[in-house]
């Protein structure tokens, strides 16, 4: 089993064969895929970096968040899980996980593109976990179209709902509750330098993340709280069999990168982790892309 411990060759750490041709229907569950997702279940180590701490973290339900959030609670802290309600399962096994590691999980789906249920979730972690000082924004949605004439305004909406509105909604309901040390991880994407030629809506909306976070953390330096982003490129996930990609290119999905593999959500724990801990004190407003060595801005 891979570890992020073990002096190894990252070219052949993971899988490197592509994955199957499938498709299934958004959000995509993890229990769905013909081929799982390492999460870092059996391998990651917790030392003591998030000892005490009381995190949100959104789209904790599978894929990367699923890897943040098992990362944070061996790390110490008590999460709330986000997801969508269609995601129940998943996210049961994100808190048995959570408990596993001796840490409180407390269950929250929430739609994210409705600004009600956005600022609800913020006041349910504060109530949940008496406080928050970590706030970790992974959910995002993301939907192939081929041909300009075929994208709707319908989810041209909601892509920028989901993925930029509720960063403007959670924060601003957040800030009011986080204590001077608190942080907060948005989650971009290389399609935000690199955009694919089907990801129009969803690319600009990775884009905007970046943009928004490095504001966000201009104005929130001062009182202590500390904003950066994690950019993934190609990572193994329900979001890429759910209509993120087109089925016939999930055989190739990763093998562009210089890497020549896509990423496993456990290869990003640690940089989620680094960011909300007290090591990156003084990192503030960085992109930290994490994508197998595609050149970045
Ligand atoms: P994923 O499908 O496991 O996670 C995405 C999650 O977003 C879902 O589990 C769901 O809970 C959540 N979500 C979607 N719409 C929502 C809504 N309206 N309200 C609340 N939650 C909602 O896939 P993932 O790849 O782990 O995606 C996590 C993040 O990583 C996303 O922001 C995605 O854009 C970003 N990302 C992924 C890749 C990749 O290759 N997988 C690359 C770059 C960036
Ligand atoms: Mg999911």
């Amino acid at each position: 089993m891979p570890d992020q411990y073990t002096f190894t060759n990252p070219v052949d750490q993971y899988r490197t064969d592509g994955y199957p041709e499938q498709g299934i229907a958004e959000p995509g569950l993890e229990s769905e895929l013909e081929v799982r997702a390492d999460h870092g279940e059996d391998t990651y180590r917790g030392t003591g970096r998030l000892e005490g701490r009381k995190a949100l973290v959104t789209g904790a339900d599978s894929g990367i968040g699923r890897a943040a959030a098992i990362a944070y609670a061996r790390e110490g802290a008590d999460v709330v899980l986000n997801y969508l309600p269609e995601e129940q399962s998943d996210a049961e096994a994100v808190a048995q996980l959570v408990r596993d590691a001796g840490r409180k999980a407390v269950l929250a789906p929430a739609d994210l593109s409705v600004e009600s249920e956005a600022r609800q979730l913020v006041r349910t972690a504060v109530e949940e976990l008496g406080g928050l000082d970590a706030i970790v924004l992974v959910a995002g949605k993301q939907v192939w179209v081929d041909d300009l004439a075929d994208l709707t305004s319908e989810q041209f909406d909601a892509t920028f709902k989901t993925n930029v509105y509720s960063v403007f909604w959670v924060v601003q309901e957040a800030v009011p509750h986080l204590p001077a040390g608190s942080t907060i991880v948005t989650t971009s994407s290389i399609q935000a330098y690199s955009p694919a030629p089907g990801l129009v809506d969803y690319a600009t909306t990775k884009a905007a993340i970046n943009t928004i976070s490095k504001a966000l953390a201009q104005q929130l330096a001062p009182k202590g709280i500390r904003v950066n982003v994690v950019a993934p490129g190609p990572f193994w996930t329900p979001l890429q069999a759910s209509g993120g990609q087109p089925p016939e290119n999930l055989p190739e999905f990763g093998k562009e990168t210089p890497l020549g593999r896509a990423g496993q959500p456990a290869e990003l724990a640690g940089a989620y982790v680094y960011l909300a801990s007290a090591e990156s004190g003084y990192t503030v407003g960085e992109t930290l892309n994490v994508n197998g060595g595609m050149p970045t801005p």
